[in-house]
């Protein structure tokens, strides 16, 4: 008797294990503004590009994720003009469960300085977002395309309130490393807005690249790396990493 009641404790046990794959690593897309011909911002009379920076700082999230267990893969991993739509597309391909774009700021005046999150929206554009789609999302053949666009409402639904989280948690890990002054908070901007994100999406304006101190800051590799770890970490804590 005992025998048997072993032999069907470990049957239960097997059949828990199996009900419990280990879930697969996580996949970021982590999208360093501009490249190519698109510079981006410039300060110091043009020698600081943004283009150069975004790229830098997005290695080492890359590098710092990796450390952590989570999957990054970059937009462009080196010097070339990608236009919004080949980056978000290259999100959905990797089924992202996130996407941070890193940018630097810029201002008329030249005297703005510090960091804020935007959290992309697919707010009032959802017909040409659809459109834009359909070569980049895998189609639902088998649901009726109302409720197919109406499954995709929801899922942007959810992206919303994780990327409003994402951001908030980028602000904060930025606040520890850069300090509180600079702290600008939160934003929401029709300029810029990722069409048809079903994944949680952030833009990071890590600085001014055209302020004369911020900027010669934003070039140096130990303030990237500053970023990058604060980058990672939010990215990581939303993660449960
Ligand atoms: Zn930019």
């Amino acid at each position: 008797m005992k025998g048997a009641y072993v032999g069907i404790m470990l049957v239960a046990l097997c059949a828990v294990a199996e009900a419990k794959p280990t879930p697969p690593a996580p996949i970021v897309v982590i999208d360093p503004g501009h490249g190519g011909s698109n510079l981006g911002a410039t300060g110091g009379g043009g020698a600081l590009r943004e283009k150069q920076v975004t790229l830098a700082i997005a290695r080492q999230v890359q590098a710092a994720l990796a450390a952590r267990g989570i999957d990054a893969v970059l937009t462009r991993d080196d010097d070339r003009t990608l236009t919004l739509r080949q980056r978000l597309a290259r999100a959905e391909a990797e089924a992202a469960d996130a996407f941070v774009s890193i940018h630097c700021n810029a201002s008329p005046s030249r005297s703005q300085r510090g960091y804020e999150t935007y959290v992309l929206t697919p707010t009032g554009v959802d017909v040409d977002a659809r459109a834009l789609r359909t070569d980049v999302a895998a189609p639902r053949p088998e649901v009726d395309p109302t409720v197919a666009a109406m499954l995709d409402d929801v899922e942007r639904g959810a992206a919303q309130w994780d990327a409003a989280e994402l951001a908030v948690a980028m602000q904060r890990r930025l606040r520890a490393v850069r300090g509180p002054d600079g702290d600008r908070g939160v934003r929401q901007d029709a300029q810029h807005v990722l069409l048809g994100a079903t994944m949680p999406a952030v833009l990071v304006e890590v600085g001014f690249i055209d302020h004369p101190a911020e900027g010669r800051e934003l070039v140096d590799p130990a303030v990237q790396d500053q970023l990058a770890g604060a980058i990672a970490q939010a990215i990581a804590s939303r993660l449960d990493r």
